[in-house]
């Protein structure tokens, strides 16, 4: 690890002992610690670990009125023998760059990223659930601290990383609807980038979806609303015949997961073909009526995969039963395998915290 002046103020008491591991909310317990560095002068600095805490934050922040506010969220695991455990943090560290570079932020440095993470860590261990699936969510975020009204790019920024365990998620089989009136991204917009607003604007058309029976929108392209992009935060895939086909990135409006490439990298492992490409919605409803539609599934963090059941477009169906997905519960088995050392990280993608 790097030397930076990282000051560790450490809380006075811990809350560890009011959480119950075997019923533990989504996203409402937060551990003791949080990471926080400050951004001012044209640089970052007064890297510490505090005891976590509400901030106190200006009317005028501009990240509230004009959104110039990004995040990452990535899980630390345990080993069978109790190591903490990261997956993939580097690239979790690129895509929060990529992410500030498309909202005018400054770069978080890499080895500042990875010592906050590890540090924060290494700290919260013990708030790390053991039972496989389960995880400490960690929420690395950016956000402008400039206290002023008008539309311009923030001098001070703020970077923190707090942390929520989190229960193994079962998500339940999904209904989708392909949304042929509203759009989350255009090629040239923020859809690549981890980007607050990109949610804010997903919710409405997310809440006249539930209102007709779906649980989450499957998003369709700005231009023609023809091709599939990904659904709420995760990407999405479908098995057609003998192929896996994921949309592709190159077109900027869809978010790269990290959990999509290493389903990709999985898949091509075990010797199926993937492709990564534009793809119909009509390509899919046909595949659906045909028989040929396998297997459809969201792939992110907090899930891994999520089944879809339904996905309904333009009034019409088609209906899948997640019951006899083969693909899918085979990649969720084998990420989660890695994370808890089950089985062996032949890709090198996890980082132990010692
Ligand atoms: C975070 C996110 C994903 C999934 O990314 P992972 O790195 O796999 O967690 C996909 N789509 C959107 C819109 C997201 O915000």
């Amino acid at each position: 690890m790097i030397e930076t002046s990282l000051n560790i103020k450490k809380a006075e008491t811990s809350k560890l002992h009011l959480l119950d591991f075997d019923n533990i909310p989504f996203g409402k317990v937060f551990t003791d610690h949080m990471y926080v560095a400050d951004y001012k002068d044209g640089a970052w600095g007064d890297f510490r670990i505090e005891p976590f805490a509400k901030f106190s934050i200006h009317p005028a922040n501009i990240a509230w009125h004009y959104g110039q506010s990004i995040f990452e969220g990535m899980k630390a695991t345990k080993s069978i023998d109790g190591t903490p455990m990261l997956f993939r943090p580097e690239m979790h560290s690129k895509r929060i760059n990529r992410s500030a570079e498309r909202l005018c932020m400054p770069a978080f440095p890499k080895d500042a990223f990875m010592e906050g993470i590890y540090e924060l860590v290494k700290l919260e261990q013990n708030w790390i659930p053991k039972q496989e699936g389960s995880a400490l969510y960690l929420r690395p975020f950016m956000i402008a601290m400039d206290e002023f009204i008008g539309v311009q790019v923030s001098k001070t920024y703020k970077f923190v990383i707090f942390c929520c365990p989190v229960g193994p998620y079962y998500s339940k089989s999904l209904r989708l609807k392909a949304e042929t009136k509203y759009i989350r991204a255009a090629e040239g917009g923020t859809g690549y980038a981890k980007a607050a607003g990109n949610y804010a604007g997903s919710l409405y058309p997310t809440e006249i979806a539930k209102s007709e029976g779906y649980d989450q929108v499957l998003w369709l392209d700005a231009k023609e609303f023809k091709y599939a992009q990904e659904v709420g935060t995760m990407n999405i895939f479908f098995a057609i015949g003998d192929k896996v086909i994921t949309p592709s990135i190159k077109e900027g409006t869809i978010l790269e997961g990290i959990t999509r490439s290493s389903l990709i990298a999985i898949l091509k492992e075990k010797g199926h073909t993937v492709e990564e490409r534009p793809i119909e919605i009509g390509e899919i409803m046909a595949a659906g009526k045909e028989g040929t539609l396998k297997e459809v599934f969201g792939a992110g963090t907090a899930a891994v995969v999520a089944n879809v059941k339904t996905i309904g477009y333009n009034g019409d169906e088609v209906n899948l039963n997640p019951d006899n997905y083969k693909i899918s519960p085979m990649l969720k088995d084998t990420i989660n395998g890695i994370r808890s050392t089950r089985l062996e990280d032949t890709h090198g993608w996890t980082v132990k915290v010692v």
